[in-house]
């Protein structure tokens, strides 16, 4: 080999949601911190971040690799993406390789759970399509989200599989170190060129239960640990998966990158059974939406406020699993019931524009949330005072956006009958106490507090709440996967089919 290695580095990253009202559209690729980075501008834009790409740009350089961009977009979690959109950011892609001439190596972070409606798999479509366009010679290692569903065609056309060690994430950048590194080795021939080997059981779980902290994770990121300790087993990728993506992939998946064919193909299988062994463990039940009311207020009726707030968890309207941000059954209850506290983030710019219009004091009836869809409850109709008006913006200070700027676009406080509800006109998972603070509430002293998120939330609310409560509403994140008509999953699956058999061998 002469000269310089040349290393293409691209990312196309969505987690989609199949019953999101929210669409998924080639714009939607464009409203991110970056927008659509494409050629130099990946590696100009993403070098020195703590990013997938970062850490990819980070050993390029240790290694003297050319480093040479392709394509980075991302967008929020919502529903199937559309056509043009998927067609068009693949297209980038293999654009950016043709153009790049000779290529060593690709190193990809896709999410593993973008369905577009054009192509179910849509990881296993980009990497095909990478696959022709690069030959059979050219090493292809793609970091993955442990929500991502994973197919056997996707693991056949690539030549390793690194996936997030931690949820809530925090590990972007370090798999993508990881990532860059197993490229190395092969490229430097300390490994010989690994094979990916898959195994699938028939479990779908849903996704409250899959921390890494605690829970039935543990154990399996400790085995694969151990797996990846000997010899023939280069990573152990374990996904719980991410079953709103309504196609015959969606569930969990173990993919273990390996270069002794026998022992990964080993390893997979075992994995795979022991996720299965502990199936049961990734179910939680939450309450719905009435008895969860109940259980909060009598909390808040029956203990000192300096006990900090009770938390109500909107789980299944989390945008950050594709839920609207705008489902008003929660919200319903709560005003039906008189409850005072603070609620964030109703999704609703056209009640935003009517508060900013009327000025603060002023009362009027509103309607709200219920407006993205009608899938999930129709708006609250109910007379309220607008408190307070804001820009939106602020500054992170909790462990999920901390130091970034946030925008929530023109948000508005509007108060109904002591339920202060924080309306956004851009839709977010209120991750962070600032979206309580920026209309000037002080979320440690409220007595409720109503959050749309599932799990990022706890890292900022945890230290103040006295207590959590998931609730079991409507939306398009619930746990209770009864809840939806599955068109595409494969059947029979756990726990849609609660008495289905597996033999793992
Ligand atoms: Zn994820």
């Amino acid at each position: 080999m002469s000269g310089q290695r040349r290393v293409a580095i691209g990312m196309i990253s969505h987690e989609t949601n199949s019953f999101s009202p929210i669409p998924t559209t080639l714009e939607s690729f464009g409203t991110q911190r970056h927008g659509i980075l494409q050629g130099e501008q990946v590696v100009s834009a993403l070098g020195g971040t703590k990013t997938g790409i970062g850490g990819f740009l980070d050993v390029a350089r240790e290694e003297g690799w050319e480093a040479i961009g392709t394509v980075a977009a991302s967008a929020t979690p919502s529903a199937n993406v559309a056509a043009e959109a998927h067609d068009w950011l693949k297209g980038r892609l293999i654009q950016g390789l043709r153009e790049a001439g000779r290529i060593d190596g690709v190193l990809l972070h896709l999410h593993g759970a973008m369905l577009a409606q054009n192509a179910p798999d849509a990881e296993g479509d980009i990497c095909r399509a990478v696959r022709e366009a690069i030959g059979p010679d050219v090493p292809l290692v793609v970091e993955l989200d442990l929500h991502g569903n994973i197919t056997p065609e996707f693991c056949a056309v690539v030549d390793g599989v690194i996936v997030y060690d931690t949820n809530p994430h925090i590990d972007a950048y370090e798999r993508g170190v990881e990532a860059a590194e197993l490229l190395a080795a092969i490229l430097n021939g300390q490994i010989e060129r690994p094979r990916v080997y898959i195994s699938k059981p028939p479990m779908m779980p849903p996704t409250i239960n899959m921390r890494t902290a605690e829970g039935p994770m543990v154990q399996l990121l400790e085995r694969g640990r151990e797996w990846e300790s000997g010899p023939g087993i280069v990573n152990v990728a374990v996904f719980p998966g991410f079953p709103y993506a309504d196609f015959d992939g969606a569930g969990t998946s173990i993919v273990v990158t390996a270069t002794d064919p026998e022992l990964g193909a080993r390893c997979a299988r075992e994995m795979g059974a022991l996720a299965w062994s502990l199936r049961d463990q990734f179910l939680k039940t939450i309450p719905p939406v009435e008895e969860a009311v109940s259980q909060a207020l009598e909390l808040v009726a029956g203990e000192s406020a300096d006990d900090g707030p009770v938390v109500l968890a909107d789980v299944a309207d989390n945008p950050g699993g594709g839920g609207s941000g705008d489902t008003p059954e929660l919200l319903r209850e709560l005003v039906r019931r008189g409850a005072r506290g603070a609620l964030a983030c109703l999704w609703d710019p056209e009640t935003t524009e009517q508060a900013h219009a009327a000025g603060v004091g002023a009362e009027l009836d509103f309607r709200l949330g219920g407006k993205a869809s009608d899938l999930y409850g129709e708006p609250v109709e109910a007379r309220g005072v607008v408190r307070c008006l804001s820009d939106g913006v602020f500054t992170g200070y909790g462990p999920v956006v901390r130091g970034l700027t946030v925008r929530c676009g023109k948000t508005a406080l509007i108060d109904v009958n002591g339920l202060q509800i924080v309306v956004t006109s851009i839709r977010h998972a209120a991750n962070d106490q600032g979206y309580f603070r920026v209309v000037g509430i002080q979320p440690e002293r409220e007595p409720l507090l109503v959050i749309k998120s599932r799990g990022h939330f706890r890292a900022d609310f945890e230290p103040i709440a006295r207590t959590i409560i998931e609730v079991d509403a409507p939306g398009a994140a619930n746990p209770n996967l009864e809840r939806y008509e599955f068109q595409h999953v494969r059947r029979p699956i756990w726990p849609l089919d609660p008495d289905v058999e597996w033999d793992a061998s």
